[in-house]
């Protein structure tokens, strides 16, 4: 069997060519007779690696000199504990909580200090963004935290809270690299990589300097302090480096393409693809809001759970894998990340038109 079209919402598809490349080099990296995986992480050849990603990812999302960039590990969630630790100076921060992940940060956020839930779309089943123009940010907040891009449920902000001059913190775990931004507007962003970039185990977290402290909550470990890893370059310990070598190899696969612009005008074209063909079915159609909508994961039902189940069933015998929505919310989802190619979102719009076609009348 070869490849399927890959449309889970993460761990998710990556460029073949990467996967390729990566194949090539497994046995002996660059003449050094030893993969990444065997590698020491103090080695030049590693050294190169991690030093060469980082500048790559500078390039691409320019990222000015006062950011740092960290590769770490536990995921997106452990940012949700890390965060409150080094940030929450007056123990006060406010969240807007537009799904599952942000609510999850806020709940974490809580062990440790108060944090006020300011915004909420769980009213709507979080099918939409709050209005965030002039929330009630509280006067000591530590900082403002959005989840940037909501994964399960499919929305995206389209415009950035107006923080009144808190620092935004962001998790941008399913939109990173999809488009450009600009990151003066954060105090931090970060995303679990196993999205849009590369193997599960990375997390990227790109931090403004003067956020970064020996001040953190008390009982902090060590291995939790953005200090710790930013005074060592991301490498306190062994880092995840196989993962953080592949990471390295989807940013040379970004630019090769065009950088972020680039991929935004194809992440465009393949959504407005699926979105357009949603919006005329009159079998499918989408669960958010017009303006809200995301252009990485696109949440559709039918309205029939069965005929959805009935739906996924045929689509995996096609070819097509992993169309179920999230446990909590059902339905399908659609994830179409970078490394998705606008030919696989075409074959999946042709499969659902035919089926459509064959169970309506
Ligand atoms: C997947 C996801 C997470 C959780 O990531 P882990 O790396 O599994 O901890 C957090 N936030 C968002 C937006 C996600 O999509």
């Amino acid at each position: 069997m070869g490849r399927v079209y890959n449309f889970s919402a993460g761990p998710a598809v990556l460029p073949e060519e990467v996967l390729k490349e990566a194949a090539a080099e497994m046995l002996d990296y660059r003449g050094t007779g030893m993969s990444v995986m065997e590698m020491s992480h103090r080695s030049k050849a590693f050294e190169e690696i991690i030093q060469t990603a980082e500048q790559d990812l500078r390039d691409l999302m320019k990222i000015p000199e006062n950011y740092k960039v960290l590769f770490l590990q536990g995921g997106a969630s452990l940012q949700f504990a890390m965060i409150p630790m080094n940030l929450m100076k007056n123990r006060v921060a406010d969240y807007i909580i537009t799904g599952q992940w942000a609510k999850k940060a806020y709940q974490e956020a809580k062990i440790y200090g108060q944090a006020n839930a300011v915004a909420s779309s769980a009213d709507r089943t979080f099918s939409y963004i709050p209005d965030c123009s002039d929330l009630p940010i509280s006067e000591n907040a530590d900082y403002v935290y959005i989840c940037e891009n909501n994964t399960i449920y499919g929305t995206k902000f389209k415009t950035l809270p107006n923080t009144k001059g808190k620092p935004l913190v962001a998790d941008v775990s399913s939109c990173f690299l999809s488009e450009p931004v600009d990151v003066t507007r954060y105090g931090v962003m970060y995303g679990g990589v196993q999205k849009n970039i590369g193997p599960a185990g990375v997390v990227i977290v790109i931090i403004r300097e003067d956020l970064i402290t020996e001040d953190t909550l008390p009982m902090t470990p060590t291995m939790m302090k953005y200090k710790i890893h930013a005074d060592n370059k991301s490498l306190y310990n062994t880092p995840p480096a196989y993962g953080i070598y592949i990471c390295g190899k989807v940013f040379q696969w970004i630019k090769a393409k065009g950088g972020l612009e680039a991929m935004k005008e194809i992440n465009e074209k393949k959504a407005a693809i699926l979105y357009d063909y949603l919006d005329s079915s009159s079998l499918f159609h989408g669960t958010v809001v017009k303006e809200d909508r995301s252009l990485m994961n696109v949440p559709f039902v039918t309205g029939d759970e069965a005929m959805d189940a009935e739906f996924i069933k045929a689509a995996k015998a096609a070819g097509f894998e992993n169309l179920k929505g999230h446990r909590t919310v059902g339905g399908m989802r659609a994830s179409i990340y970078n490394a998705m190619p606008v030919e696989g979102v075409e074959k999946l719009v042709a499969f659902m038109k035919q089926f459509e076609a064959d169970h309506t009348k």
